[in-house]
């Protein structure tokens, strides 16, 4: 979930304002002309208007509220192809008071603590928290999206469960998986510490009759410059021309893919692709570090496609 805002108790507040007192059913019938950000945002202010206006959560959980980054949709944002561009965003914005601001390196709200003076006096769309201008979000996959904050508790995680901790080896920690069109992806993700570093392995399993097309309209990426689609229309070509094939490496981020294994059925054309792909995402420290940086999303407002499936400005 998002971190949520506690309702700060104003003195005017003391007596109960006569609008949360309405009966539950005008409240509704109130609430039902709102659209689902202003409707939110009100549910917000307090516990009570939270219970009756979205007891089931469904608004707080939806994910076009709690996704970060939402690759899996390619429409459904009014300017999808950005980070600030999200309906999340937008909610985090009217959120904002003067105990909590917008960070838009974690793309999250943040105790007004968490930034330098000089950050605060700029926009929400351009302030970053105490990490520094390397500061954003990874995205894993289309349910986990990673910050700064918790690749620093993942590592000391890691330390401390293994004795030898330059070799700390984690347990499969996520597992997920997704369908677009008729593609279904499997994602497995297991973390380990290298030499102080985090080292992501995300091991593939993609099945469908139309590979690699069907995954062309979706922005999943492999790491920020190449997506899933890319990846594997590069490897089909290596393989056509029978150049080198069955492994990768991004030009900017250094994120190998490697065992890219297909199977595909002559007579059907039923496609089955394994791979794993490498993400190294740096170290525990005080500001945001180089390797953070290049596998991170940034607050970009304008995507330039350079070609199918490929995006810039990245961060480099
Ligand atoms: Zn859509
Ligand atoms: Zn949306
Ligand atoms: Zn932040
Ligand atoms: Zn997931
Ligand atoms: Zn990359």
């Amino acid at each position: 979930m998002f971190e949520t805002p506690s309702p700060s108790p104003s003195p005017s507040q003391t007596t109960p304002s006569p609008f949360t007192t309405l009966p539950t059913d005008l409240l509704l019938e109130i609430a039902a002309y709102l659209k689902p950000l202003p409707k939110l945002c009100l549910a917000l202010t307090c516990k009570s208007l939270l219970h009756k206006l979205d007891g089931s959560k469904t608004l707080r959980q939806s994910r076009k509220f709690r996704a970060l980054i939402d690759d899996l949709n390619p429409c459904c944002c009014p300017a999808p192809d950005t980070v600030l561009g999200t309906h999340r965003w937008r909610l985090l914005r009217r959120l904002e008071d003067e105990r909590w601001k917008c960070c838009s390196g974690c793309l999250k709200l943040h105790p007004v603590e968490e930034f330098a003076r000089e950050e605060l006096e700029k926009g929400a769309d351009e302030r970053k928290c105490v990490f520094g201008k390397g500061v954003g979000v990874v995205a894993l996959c289309p349910c986990k999206t990673m910050t700064v904050r918790e690749k620093g508790r993942m590592i000391r995680e890691l330390a401390a469960t293994s004795a030898e901790a330059e070799k700390a080896e984690g347990h499969c920690w996520h597992e997920c998986s997704y369908t677009y069109d008729s593609a279904k992806v499997s994602v497995k993700i297991t973390p380990r510490l290298e030499l102080g570093e985090l080292v992501l392995d995300f091991r593939y399993y993609i099945e469908g009759k139309i590979l690699p097309g069907n995954l062309r309209l979706v922005r999943r990426t492999a790491c920020p410059h190449s997506s899933l689609y890319v990846l594997l229309r590069k490897d089909r070509q290596a393989r056509n021309e029978s150049c080198d094939s069955g492994a990768q490496r991004c030009g900017v981020c250094q994120t190998v893919t490697t065992d890219i294994f297909w199977i595909i059925d002559e007579g059907t054309g039923y496609t089955q692709v394994s791979f794993r792909t490498e993400r190294s995402l740096g170290r525990d420290t005080v500001l945001a570090d180089k390797k953070w940086d290049l596998q991170s999303y940034f607050p970009f407002k304008k995507v330039v496609r350079l070609s199918e499936g490929v995006y810039c400005p990245w961060k480099q």
